[in-house]
């Protein structure tokens, strides 16, 4: 038969599968030898046999007695007795510590006779009728399902009875009264008498604390914390110790380290003659720590070993609940303690420096998140107003300025500015990178503006469905609320809060310290960082390159680690003063005005590529020939419909605008991102890939001829049959056999399209590396568009648990990730030096790259912004097999 129960001195903190985290603690510091009060633990399986049968695992209470009997011989006292009754804690205790979520029951013993057992030993009347009203209050709530409200309403109206205004100041009588209103409240809903057996309480209690594993809001949380939802939780039974017993007692909570900055000290608080929910509950001012040494220096020194002895235990930093009764210290729980992502850097090098831990197990003390959290700039927590509305957190970071609508309006402006559209296209490239922040109305996570924005590392909120636009009026209106061009708002682009008016920020120190303006001499958090970077370099296997078009983004993700550019999107070079250029391309009625127009642009692009040689010198380029569908490049068919019919109602020649009309209702498609673009285009636009290929190789001799060491690569986007990549490869080798002094150029494909994944081993042939362009292999796997599924359905997909996290933002491992590492052995069978990367939004997200490093790619790329923390994810993936400490 199956062990259900633990003594506590039976158990160890490694069996948290089993004893769920405070359990398997308990058990710990019972076998250190640590004053923890009796009692055991009621295991996970059981909970899981629970839920599963709906009734508890045949001899589960028969084994609670057993270990009850232990607990009453080590306390000399009984359950429920007359004359001096053991009261007993029920707690709730998963895997993963769910603050709150779950339910816990106090003083589990106390009965109409056993209550004046406990007033008559401990000579504190009002302290036994206080623990039992509120025994039956939280016992009817969890059990019985009794309404708060309704012993809530008893308890103000006693308190009104009394002429008091705090409970504490109620007296015997009135407790007494209390319980007996708790009592009919009870009865009221149950139907029965609150139980006098307190065998039978403790059962209820057991079953009850099985059952809050599967309330809504424990359901939820667990949702949002990807904890799974099968664990089932522990229920930890204890002889109860209190804090409430006068001057020589009180309660307390304590940190190892402050959880706030890592520094070491004593940190923690403390109150006199009280019990852990008054802490909780903030009735009393509770003072420092510290102050202990002075109330109860005997108890204070021992506290103190036992913190030092916990740290050595769990190697990290611990957090404590302890109680002290009558002077003598009780330990009633410990965990490896939260912290904030600055703490977890500081503490994590602490700990190296003192021998504690090894650089291998610091890295994994750390996560990219958390480095993520400490790259934005943040607002003032202490002056944040009511948000005005929240939309969909894309890019983030904290941004202050001026609403402007329009991009031309954003670009003129002097002063900081909120760039506010209902969406973006690329014409807005330039208001964008004018602009602070920038704020939609429509699109998600990988809309043109969140992706944009975030390769710029400047605060995005978009999708923010309750702003309404009007651009003719210039007002953002959102419940009633209107705002007008110029009015300030900020935006948090980490939390999708915007707030009106403008909210103090304080920049990064750790992405000044990135850039080189600030040294991490005299500072622990940049000296940490700089630790755990560098291990997380040297043990790295995953080679992190940049998404940069720029040569100023080139330069910044080469400062931030960057070892190479592993997409250079040139459609981002075709805007501006180009549009013209690349209109008379697409106008062009024949070769020679094609011919022209490709002239045109030729010395622009090479112009680019040399910069960002230069920018990248020595470090591969991986450029990408056009993608998106021409007519992204053109006016909007909307805005040329009503030019045109403008200047007609007028009596005027429309004149180029009714060319460029037809041309746009000629190129107009229902799906474009399922149309003519990717490689499609260049083999339809003669001479369109062939200028682009020489602009590379062109601009990589000057380089050469200049003295610099270019290492451009070409890769060909939207690849899904072998064949379309030949053709490409074959005109670009021509190109290239007629241009001297290039260095040799590699060329090879996007793996975007599910084909060109199932036909890897072809497309190999033909391809001398790969890069998983995991944007579109995402889009196109699940068969939604990137552009307009986020807003619709993402938030209801997460709540149904149909994700656990937006497919755009991490890689779906089961589906997208199978055509991966389909694509990557069928690839390497074909090319074993085949060289393979992913370039998609995948390539900066913490748990993707953990993926992508086990999937054995060779690198991955991200925007600048994110080269550190896919730098800091690959060395952690590489050590992950060290030690782990979770303080989930
Ligand atoms: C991709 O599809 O993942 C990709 C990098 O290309 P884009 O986002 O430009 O379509
Ligand atoms: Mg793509």
């Amino acid at each position: 038969m199956a062990r259900y129960v633990y003594n506590f001195g039976d158990g160890n903190k490694d069996l948290k599968d089993l004893l769920g985290g405070k359990g398997a603690n308990l058990a710990e510091m019972t076998r250190m030898g640590l004053p923890v009060p009796p009692g055991f633990t009621i295991t996970t399986l059981a909970c899981r046999e629970y839920l599963r049968t709906g009734s508890v695992p045949a001899g589960l209470f028969e084994e609670v007695e057993e270990h009850l009997r232990e607990i009453q011989a080590r306390m000399d006292k009984r359950l429920g007795d007359r004359g001096d009754p053991l009261l007993l804690s029920v707690r709730s205790g998963g895997k993963f510590s769910m603050p709150g979520m779950m339910e816990s029951i106090l003083d589990i013993g106390l009965t109409d006779t056993s209550v004046l057992g406990l007033a008559a030993r401990s000579g504190d009347a009002r302290f036994a009728w206080d623990s039992y009203r509120r025994l039956i209050q939280m016992f009817g709530r969890t059990v019985f399902d009794v309404p708060a409200e309704d012993f809530e309403s008893e308890l103000t109206g006693a308190r009104a009875h009394a002429g008091v205004t705090s409970d504490a100041e109620l007296g015997v009588a009135e407790l007494q009264d209390l319980v007996q209103a708790y009592k009919k409240v009870f009865h009221a809903h149950t139907g029965r008498d609150f139980p006098q057996a307190p065998h039978e309480q403790l059962y209820l209690a057991i079953t009850a604390v099985f059952s809050s594993w599967n309330a809504e809001r424990a359901v939820l949380y667990r949702r949002q914390e990807h904890i799974p939802q099968d664990l089932g939780t522990a229920v930890n039974v204890m002889a109860m110790v209190f804090g409430n017993r006068g001057a020589d007692s009180g309660t307390g909570v304590a940190f190892t380290r402050d959880p706030a900055t890592g520094r070491r000290g004593v940190y923690g608080d403390y109150l006199t003659n009280a019990q852990g929910e008054d802490v909780v509950a903030g009735i009393r001012n509770t003072v420092g720590l510290h102050e202990l040494a002075t109330i109860d220096p005997r108890s204070y020194r021992q506290l103190l070993s036992v913190m030092e002895r916990l740290e050595q235990r769990y190697r990290d930093l611990c957090d404590i609940e302890f109680t002290i009764e009558n002077g003598k210290l009780w330990m009633l729980q410990t965990r490896v303690g939260k912290r904030t992502p600055a703490a977890a850097f500081v503490i994590a090098a602490q700990l190296v420096d003192e021998g504690t831990i090894t650089l291998d197990e610091a890295l994994q003390r750390v996560t990219g998140e958390q480095l993520a959290q400490l790259m934005f700039p943040s607002f003032d927590p202490v002056a944040l107003p009511t948000p005005l509305t929240t939309g969909v957190p894309a890019s983030p970071g904290a941004a202050v300025g001026a609403i402007v609508l329009d991009s031309a309006a954003a670009a003129a402006a002097t002063g900081p500015v909120i760039l506010v559209r209902r969406e973006t296209n690329p014409d807005d490239l330039a208001g964008m990178i004018a602009a602070q922040g920038i704020l939609t109305s429509r699109g998600g996570k990988t809309s043109h503006a969140a992706v944009v924005a975030r390769g710029m590392g400047k605060t995005c909120v978009c999708g923010a469905e309750e702003l309404v636009i009007d651009t003719e009026a210039e007002t953002v209106t959102v419940h009633g609320t209107v705002l007008r061009a110029g009015d300030i708002v900020s935006l948090d682009g980490t939390t999708g809060r915007v707030y009106p008016g403008a909210v103090p920020v304080h920049p990064s120190p750790v992405v000044r310290y990135f850039e080189g303006e600030l040294s991490p001499a005299n500072d622990p958090l940049l000296a940490a960082v700089q630790r755990l970077m560098t291990h997380a370099d040297h043990t790295r296997r995953l080679g992190v390159h940049a998404n940069a078009d720029t040569a100023t983004d080139a330069e910044r993700a080469r400062r931030f680690g960057a070892t190479g550019i592993g997409l250079c999107r040139t459609e981002h070079m075709f805007l501006g003063d180009r549009r013209t250029l690349v209109e008379r391309l697409i106008l062009a009625d024949d070769d020679t005005e094609r011919d022209a127009a490709l002239a045109a642009l030729l010395p622009l692009q090479r112009a680019d590529f040399i910069d960002l040689f230069a920018a990248m010198d020595g470090l591969p380029v991986t450029i990408r020939l056009i993608d998106p569908p021409l007519h992204e490049f053109l006016p909007a068919l909307e805005d040329l419909t009503a030019r045109v019919a403008g200047a007609e109602a007028l009596g005027q020649d429309p004149g180029r605008d009714a060319v460029l009309l037809t041309a746009v209702r000629r190129m107009h498609e229902q799906n474009p991102m399922l149309g003519l673009r990717g490689v499609r285009l260049g083999l339809v636009i003669p001479g369109l890939f062939a200028m682009q290929v020489r602009a590379i190789a062109e601009a990589a001799a000057r380089r050469v001829a200049d003295g610099g060491d270019p290492r451009p690569e070409i890769m060909v986007p939207l690849v899904g049959a072998v064949q379309e990549l030949e053709t490409v490869r074959a005109e670009a080798e021509a190109v290239l056999a007629g241009i001297g002094g290039a260095p040799p150029i590699r060329i090879g494909t996007m793996i975007e399209v599910p084909r060109a994944a199932l036909t890897a081993g072809e497309i190999a042939q033909s391809a001398q590396f790969f890069s998983f362009g995991t944007n579109d292999l995402t889009q196109m796997t699940w068969a939604f568009s990137r552009d307009d599924v986020e807003g619709a359905f993402f938030s209801r997909y997460l709540s149904l648990g149909i994700f656990t996290a937006s497919p755009f933002e991490t890689i779906d491992t089961t589906g997208v990730g199978e055509l991966i590492q389909i694509a990557v052995a069928r690839g390497r069978a074909a090319r074993p030096d085949l060289t393979i990367g992913v370039c998609g939004e995948h390539g900066g997200d913490p748990a993707s790259v953990r993926f992508f490093h086990r999937t054995g790619l060779d690198y991955v790329s991200c925007s600048p912004f994110r080269i550190p923390i896919a730098r800091l994810e690959a060395g952690r993936a590489a050590t992950a097999d060290a030690t782990t400490s979770d303080s989930r």
